[in-house]
């Protein structure tokens, strides 16, 4: 019998970051015995390659000294470098970090990427910083990790709270230290310093086309789909102005200030206009919006559930009161194990995040491949090739699911664990 390798580890999950690498390593356990995989390469697969933890001194504006912590862990590299965002945020852990840069691994590998899994964080809330201390800091951390991450050993790229801005400061301070242009160490940079046309809008857009997707192959039409999204940042604003323009009406969505409300339907572009003239970027005061609480979201009466938030939000206490037919998974790990299962056996759809989500990255590499080779494609071209790794790996996940008569999620981590344990093995345990 194969022990969970979360308990195999000796850890007992207690925070949102817990929780997420003890369902990134429940969804292992689950491949792993499904695949038959050999025991010491389940437990490689259980384990991050490298961890770096940084501590990062920064002068606030005021003069004081203040010291923050920062991790980059690197998952596997078995199929090419690391690749995965940098998250800035108050809840930030070493197990959240060591969860995420797993899930990369598996999230590169089911769309095919000749990429690994990694992720960094830095633990503090950027809400409460300058612009400039946010500059430093994202500076500083950079210099830390600067011994790991490359073109050819780890790629960083935006994640929660971080995006263009900060990666063209990463590209400023990789340049200073090592006096070689290097555009080419992070992807998600400004168009004008390399960053590839569509990167920023590529996850949203990717959830809507497996949503679009899925609802065509369950026969529906995306005329008049109710949808609720959680979360309006980068991934949840552009999913839902996407699905809005193929036709679905988007009846409620939230923010960090709570829901809003509108059943026969929210003009989404009017709802990102407001974000942006709004002074703190809310949808606070959103016009003909009725409030709802986050819970109420959640349990919004909708077709489409689109969680684009944090982790953990679709968890063993709200999973019951979850009334969409589909979840699409905008954020990373936002349904634990233990909600996963219930809403299987409630027989609600739910496309994983390691497929629903991987645009963002996919467009990553494309990046990377545009910024060595220093040729630039036009913004149909990308789009044209994100359709096509999207589609390809949502067949091949479906075809799975389908084949091992199990949910799609157990069947993107069986592809993904397969594609990542046969590299290993064809490349032979070093030395
Ligand atoms: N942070 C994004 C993710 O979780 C993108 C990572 C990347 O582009 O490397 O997929």
């Amino acid at each position: 019998m194969l022990v969970s390798a979360f308990v195999m580890l000796g850890r007992v999950a207690t925070t949102a970051g817990d929780e997420l690498l003890a369902s990134a390593l429940k969804q292992l356990d689950a491949a792993a015995k499904a695949l038959g995989l050999d025991r010491g390469m389940h437990r490689f697969l259980s384990m991050p390659e490298r961890t770096l933890i940084v501590s990062l001194p920064v002068h606030r504006d005021d003069g004081s000294l203040e010291v923050f912590t920062g991790y980059r862990v690197q998952h596997s590299t078995g199929r090419g470098p690391g690749k995965g965002g940098i998250r800035f945020h108050p809840d930030v852990t070493l197990e959240e970090v060591q969860g995420l840069a797993m899930l990369m691994t598996w999230k590169c590998a089911v769309t095919d990427l000749p990429l690994g899994g990694a992720k960094g964080g830095v633990a503090f809330d950027p809400r409460t910083f300058s612009e400039k201390e946010i500059q430093r800091l994202t500076k500083r951390y950079t210099a830390a990790i600067l011994p790991i991450i490359g073109p050819e050993k780890d790629i960083p790229a935006p994640d929660v709270n971080t995006d263009a801005r900060h990666m063209a400061w990463i590209v400023d301070t990789v340049t200073m230290m090592t006096g070689q242009h290097s555009p080419e160490v992070v992807t998600g940079k400004p168009v004008e310093l390399g960053g590839s046309r569509g990167r920023t809008e590529a996850t949203g857009r990717g959830v809507a086309f497996v949503t679009l997707e899925l609802l065509r192959r369950m026969g529906h039409g995306a005329e008049g789909t109710r949808v609720a999204v959680q979360g309006f940042g980068n991934v949840g604003s552009i999913a839902a102005l996407a699905l809005a323009e193929a036709g679905c009406r988007i009846v409620a969505i939230s923010d960090v200030t709570g829901g809003y409300a509108i059943p026969s339907g929210i003009d989404v572009r009017e709802a990102m206009e407001h974000v942006k003239r709004d002074p703190k970027r809310t949808l606070e005061g959103l016009k003909g919006a009725t409030r709802i609480s986050n819970a109420e979201l959640l349990a919004s009466d909708v077709d489409v559930l689109i969680p684009a938030a944090l982790e953990g939000q679709i968890n063993a206490d709200n999973a019951h009161e979850v009334r969409a037919r589909m979840i699409v998974e905008g954020a990373n790990g936002p349904i634990t194990a233990e909600a996963d299962r219930k809403l299987t056996e409630r027989d609600i759809t739910v496309v994983p995040d390691i497929l629903a989500n991987a645009g963002g990255v996919v467009v990553s590499y494309f990046e990377w491949v545009q910024s060595r080779a220093q040729f630039y494609w036009e913004l149909d071209e990308v789009e044209r090739r994100l359709e096509i790794y999207m589609r390809r790996a949502m067949d091949l996940v479906l075809s799975k699911s389908k084949a091992y008569d199990c949910t799609p999620r157990e069947a993107a981590f069986i592809v993904a664990v397969e594609r990542v344990a046969s590299a290993i093995e064809k490349r032979g345990i070093f030395p």
